[in-house]
């Protein structure tokens, strides 16, 4: 299309959406452009922010006529390319942040029912005040969006217990690709009538329509968490932990995280205020949350009980037990600097696989001999949320190495750790999605006909290919 005509349908947006929804300002539009690990930077015609569902679905309307590309973008705090627009350019960025309004909290049917673009954190915050726990939880909270995680299906550190996104969902309100509304903003439990189209939304990273508000689970709120931190000699032990701890404690164990050495010195190294809790160093850690709604419910006295006994048995061989909610704190402070402390050391090479709980341990041991083979001096950071099954496998460069010619080698390294995951029957994208990063690869993962379905599906959702091209499904080779 000409420029002169683009021009006029850029004119029809602005007017649906008023001087305050849109902006071609370079300074305003820049954070929309990149995303936050700088592998990708696109180009947009401009950044279109409504304020309502009928504004979605108006601007919308024009774009499928002018069939002029979609990119919807919650908090761009995706991590694999997935809300960043293409280099081209001829897009719009459908930013949905000012979409922010809980329309309405029922605690009777223990649901909230939120605009898309509400921020995590305040959607936990608002749940709370109602007396009750909306459970998604991920250290990107105070700037993720839930129709973000919802597009994105985010996993974080409550799924143990509660689900991912895709569990917490009830219902759904989406613009489709042609414009039109679809209100599924049901808060029903049960509800067999037919296909659950809803979960073709969620996960569905803006390929296939905008999700513009979700009815959502809520949880009772616990009224005792207890936090702690254990050390543990070996992977195997770490996983035989979890299994123990689980079977005693049932669906109290709300969070198993493991952190490996390497992570705990990255995190002392360069995040303020991270100590080591413990006397002397061990080569993995744990941190694990029971919680409950009861209060008295002897937690603690529980815990304890558990420890000694795995201590006893020789599995753990050190722990603390936060005192305070400012203790449990720390140790989640742990847990995250593990992710900040391995910016300043150099380039890294990220994996979000998944595999069956039974097989972390071996894909631990695999991958990491695997990575250190191919490189010697590679750091393998095996971190995250195991009892799901998910190790965020993250490679930093050799201390000294060339940054450039290390990340250079992301593919390479890729095909080892994904070669494993899959050999143990898992997943190369455990919640962050497939976005541009891996949006090629998983061709090699998935089989013709799985892709062939995920093809036809868009095709009959979105005809003309405006919602997010160029994401999720790989181009036939
Ligand atoms: P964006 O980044 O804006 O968008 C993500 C994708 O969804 C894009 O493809 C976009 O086009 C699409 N999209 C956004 N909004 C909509 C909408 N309303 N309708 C249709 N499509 C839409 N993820 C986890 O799963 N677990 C974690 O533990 C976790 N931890 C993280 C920690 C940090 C420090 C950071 C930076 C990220 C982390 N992430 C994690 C990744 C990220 O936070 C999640 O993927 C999150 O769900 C993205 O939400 P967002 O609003 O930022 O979405
Ligand atoms: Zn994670």
């Amino acid at each position: 299309m000409t420029t002169l005509a683009r021009d006029a349908v850029l004119a029809r947006i602005k007017e649906v959406v008023g001087p305050k929804g849109w902006t071609t300002d370079p300074h305003e539009v820049e954070p929309y452009l990149v995303e936050q690990r700088g592998l990708y930077r696109g180009a947009t015609r401009m950044v279109v922010r409504p304020a309502a569902t009928e504004e979605v679905a108006a601007v919308v309307r024009i774009c499928a006529a002018a069939k002029l590309p979609i990119v919807p973008q919650g908090g761009n705090t995706g991590l694999v390319g997935g809300g960043v627009p293409p280099e081209d350019g001829d897009n719009i960025v459908l930013a949905l942040q000012r979409m922010n309004r809980i329309r309405a909290i029922d605690p009777l049917n223990y649901t909230v029912t939120a605009e898309a673009g509400v921020v995590l954190a305040d959607l936990q915050k608002a749940a709370e005040e109602a007396g009750r726990l909306f459970p998604l939880s991920l250290g990107a909270e105070g700037s993720c969006r839930i129709g973000g995680n919802l597009s994105t299906n985010a996993g974080g550190v409550g799924v143990l217990r509660y689900g991912n996104a895709r569990d917490l969902a009830l219902g759904l309100e989406v613009v489709l690709a042609d414009g039109q509304v679809w209100d599924g903003l049901r808060g029903l439990r049960k509800d067999n009538t037919g296909y659950d189209l809803k979960q073709l939304f969620i996960g569905g990273e803006g390929t296939l329509g905008i999700i513009t508000a979700a009815c959502l689970k809520l949880f009772p709120r616990p009224r005792e968490i207890e936090t702690a931190f254990i050390a543990l000699e070996r992977i195997d032990d770490v996983m035989e932990v979890f299994s123990r701890a689980r079977a005693a404690s049932g669906d109290q164990l709300t969070a198993f995280e493991l952190i490996p050495r390497i992570g705990l010195e990255f995190g002392i190294r360069h995040v303020p205020g991270i100590l080591d809790p413990i006397a002397r160093p061990y080569p993995f850690y744990a941190l694990l949350e029971v919680s409950s709604s009861q209060p008295g419910s002897g937690l603690r006295a529980a815990l304890e009980e558990f420890l000694a006994a795995a201590m006893e048995a020789g599995l753990v061989q050190d722990g603390v037990v936060a005192a305070s909610a400012g203790q449990a704190k720390d140790l989640w402070r742990i847990r995250e600097g593990v992710v900040e402390g391995q910016i300043p050391e150099g380039g890294s090479i990220k994996h979000d696989v998944s595999v069956p709980v039974s097989r972390v341990a071996e894909f631990v041991r695999r991958a990491t001999a695997a990575s250190e083979a191919r490189l010697p001096g590679i750091r393998p950071v095996a971190f995250g949320h195991v009892g799901d099954g998910n190790i965020h496998f993250n490679l930093s460069q050799p201390p000294g190495a060339d940054r450039a010619a290390f990340l250079a080698r992301w593919h390479e390294f890729n095909e080892i750790v994904h070669g494993i995951a899959a050999a143990l029957g898992g997943s190369i994208s455990a919640e962050h999605g497939l976005g541009r990063l891996k949006r090629d690869e998983i061709a090699r993962y998935k089989s013709p006909l799985e892709l062939d379905l995920m093809r036809k599906m868009k095709r009959a959702l979105d005809p003309d290919g405006i919602m997010n091209p160029g994401k999720v499904i790989p181009e036939p080779r």
